[in-house]
């Protein structure tokens, strides 16, 4: 054997069902592009050459133990049921237990056909494995819960988008691939077992202390509405925040359109098909709200009376809003410094980020430089600026070490879209030294160790979209 994981698969013994057992459609030349060597070892990996990884995982070879299978779901679409998803290009290995005995998901994504592909020819091209490579890790190193980046491997093969891009196949590790989704395509086919088993298995695996669907329901409401806050913190925007991209575990999943802001603006979408801007970036907080609300529909289905669930499932979302609000300003209060937001603290933030709006200062570095000595030269109106620097120095004066507070809830690096675009280009050129070099900054967010990555891009440079046409 090539390489060992210690697998120990729990979602496999489901029921029919939940998955179509499939294995993954061998590649014409696979070649190793990243290996994510730290998260290996975390997961009791051990392997031999770069060649056999490469076979591994380009889905050329089974790992023992590895008991791949595609999973079942469904999921709103920009507002619309599809009652027909499901792993269309992934293929779950199977899972491991990690050194802190979590249970982590081995996926191959790009892997070939599965029973739910429909039209879709179940691959990738290389620009959005490499986008979600960096992206992801980029936001595990930001301390956002994310899935992450095990692998990625070009697989010597061309895909058609709207023209042949070199293929490639990405190894995606999660707390689970559990989304809203997988409640959903029980909850609307009336399969109340399955659902059942679903919700004891999303229990006993992500939120032991959880009683009952209700429980569960609270949980993963508390989960997203933290994770949505960190993503507002950092001017993320994930850009397809379907309900089958929603997971039950609280982690981000799937970077396909996603992509971080440079000049701060809340109606600011990348996805090239949002046209409505359904999830631009200050809409995140509603749309993970009306997708809580879909997740209740579904988890009541499974009550004999499905009415007595109603009030409280109603009393659980109806409270989202106000701990999406109490995290968001918890985050935001650290981006200026302070510990222990007060109630009025909204307004002191709300009036900087409305000065970001109308100067079109850049996100991350206005933020950046007001632990530093130049904050002023990140605005235009500097009399607007200097008002507001008064009345933040004001309430700062009693919080005990502001500096440091707002070093460590305000990256010096993001993964800037300009960027992403340009270590895409490179490593379709066979130049895979500019996603090294983003890779080692974003490993270390919080600190200045690479000044140049840390510049707005240009008019020239500005990369307006991203295109889903993964
Ligand atoms: P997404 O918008 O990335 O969440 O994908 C939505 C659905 O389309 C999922 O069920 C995917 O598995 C499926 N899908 C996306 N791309 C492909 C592809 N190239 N081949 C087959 N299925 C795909
Ligand atoms: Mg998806
Ligand atoms: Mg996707």
């Amino acid at each position: 054997m090539t390489l060992t994981a210690p697998f120990d698969n729990s979602y496999a013994a489901l029921p029919d069902g939940f998955f179509t057992r499939t294995t993954p459609t061998p590649v014409a030349d696979p070649k190793l592009l990243a290996f994510n060597a730290p998260l290996a070892k975390t997961l009791g990996i051990t392997h031999g050459s770069h060649d056999d990884l490469a076979f591994i995982f380009g889905g050329n070879e089974l790992p023992e133990g590895a008991d791949p299978l595609a999973q079942r779901y469904a999921g709103h679409q920009f507002g619309n049921y599809n009652p027909q998803l499901g792993d269309g290009r992934a293929i779950l290995l199977g899972e491991v237990l990690d050194a802190n005995g979590q249970r982590r998901d081995i996926q191959l994504k790009g892997s070939g056909r599965t029973a739910y592909s429909r039209g879709g020819d179940g691959r990738a091209w290389l620009g959005p494995v490499l986008r979600e490579y960096v992206v992801s890790e980029a936001m595990h190193a930001l301390g956002i819960p994310t899935t992450r980046a095990l692998a990625a491997v070009q697989s010597g093969e061309d895909v058609f988008r709207e023209t042949a891009l070199p293929g490639a196949v990405l190894t995606r590790v999660a707390a689970s691939h559990l989304r809203v989704g997988t409640f959903q395509v029980f909850a609307h086919r009336g399969e109340t077992e399955n659902l059942r088993r679903l919700t004891d298995y999303a229990i006993q695996r992500h939120y032991p202390q959880a009683v009952g669907p209700l429980g569960l329901l609270r949980a993963v409401c508390a989960a997203q509405a933290d994770l949505i806050a960190a993503w507002m913190s950092v001017g993320f925007i994930h850009g397809v925040m379907n309900t089958d991209n929603c997971a039950i575990s609280g982690e981000t999943i799937d970077y396909g359109p996603c992509a971080f802001m440079d000049a701060f603006h809340p109606n600011r979408v990348f996805s090239s098909i949002d046209r409505q801007g359904r999830y631009a970036y200050a809409n995140q907080p509603q749309i993970v709200v009306w997708n809580m609300a879909q997740l209740a529909t579904s988890l009541l289905q499974q009550l004999d009376d499905p009415e007595s669930g109603v009030a409280e499932a109603t009393e659980i979302v109806h409270a989202m809003p106000a701990l999406i609000e109490e995290a968001w300003l918890k985050r935001f209060a650290a981006k200026i410094g302070i510990t222990t937001p007060k109630a009025e603290d909204t307004a002191l933030v709300d009036a900087l980020l409305s000065l970001m709006q109308t100067d079109g200062a850049d996100f991350t570095n206005a933020f950046r430089a007001l632990s530093g000595e130049n904050a002023a030269d990140q605005f235009t109106d500097r009399a607007a600026f200097a008002n507001w620097h008064d009345a933040w120095q004001e309430r700062n004066a009693s919080e005990p070490d502001p500096i440091a507070i707002m070093q460590a809830a305000n990256p010096a690096v993001i993964p800037r879209n300009h960027r992403i675009e340009a270590m895409i280009n490179a490593a379709v050129a066979g130049d895979m030294d500019p996603f090294h070099r983003l890779m080692a900054a974003l490993a270390r967010p919080y600190q200045e160790t690479d000044p140049e990555l840390h510049s707005a891009p240009t008019a020239q440079e500005i990369v307006p979209a991203t295109f889903c046409g993964t």
